[in-house]
């Protein structure tokens, strides 16, 4: 029986820590897939009240800070409720990622409440409970998203393009969108289509 065509829609991070028997092309490109990963830290504080909303007059949308927590969202859902949440940072740019990953949770939050009391004061007795993800930290996940650059995207992504036997690599990794969901989504259909087209020239080749 032939090796059925398999979608591997996995990160490049775990799908190399993985002992599998790709072709050695393939193996000795997944690090380097692996390393382009970017690193991103978001922190929420859940609100008593919507004071974005009756103090300053702000409905939905982000503010762009040039602090460490670079922005701030607002609820664009819920809007005149009772409480809310607010997203009090999303550390990325500038090389914050990998040094906001290594922090604690409590130090995560402490950034995040001293970079928003500049935005508005007295944030320290506005929000409480913070919650905070590191996607670097995240099993099966171990990144945000990938980064090919112009070297890593012509000797390792192009590698990873055709099928490695009965293998086929798709998501956000296998885009020219990277760190987007349309990304995800259309490398997932130009595999799914690829793999539609192979079986359906085997099933003629049988009749
Ligand atoms: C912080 C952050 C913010 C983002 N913001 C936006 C945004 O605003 N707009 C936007 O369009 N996109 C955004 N993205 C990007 C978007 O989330 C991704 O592009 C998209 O989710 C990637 O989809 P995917 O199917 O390729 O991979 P994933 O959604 O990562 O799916 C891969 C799946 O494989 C699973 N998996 C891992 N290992 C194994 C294993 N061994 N066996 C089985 N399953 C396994 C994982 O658990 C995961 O569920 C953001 C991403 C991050 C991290």
């Amino acid at each position: 029986m032939g090796r059925r065509p398999r979608d591997r829609d996995r990160p490049l991070t775990v799908v190399g820590a993985i002992d599998t028997d790709f072709s050695p092309q393939v193996k000795a490109v997944l690090d380097v897939g692996a390393r382009s990963y970017q690193h991103a830290v978001k922190v929420a504080f859940e609100a008593k009240r919507r004071w974005w909303e009756q103090d300053y007059g702000i409905y939905g949308g982000i503010s762009w800070t040039t602090r460490d927590i670079t922005q701030m969202w607002y609820p664009s859902a819920g809007i005149h409720g009772r409480k809310g949440i607010l997203l009090g940072a999303y550390f990325w740019l500038g090389g914050r990622g990998p040094i906001f990953s290594a922090m604690t949770p409590e130090q995560r939050a402490a950034v995040a409440l001293a970079d928003g009391e500049a935005l508005f004061p007295g944030y320290r007795d506005l929000v409480h409970r913070p919650v905070s993800v590191a996607w670097k930290n995240v099993p099966f996940q171990s990144g945000a998203w990938s980064a090919w650059d112009e070297d890593t995207r012509r000797d390792a992504y192009s590698v990873l393009l055709p099928p490695d036997g009965p293998y086929w690599f798709a998501g956000e990794h296998m885009s020219h969108l990277n760190s987007w969901q349309e990304g995800a989504i259309r490398a997932t259909h130009h595999v799914l289509e690829r793999i539609q087209e192979r079986v359906s020239a085997q099933r003629t080749g049988r009749d």
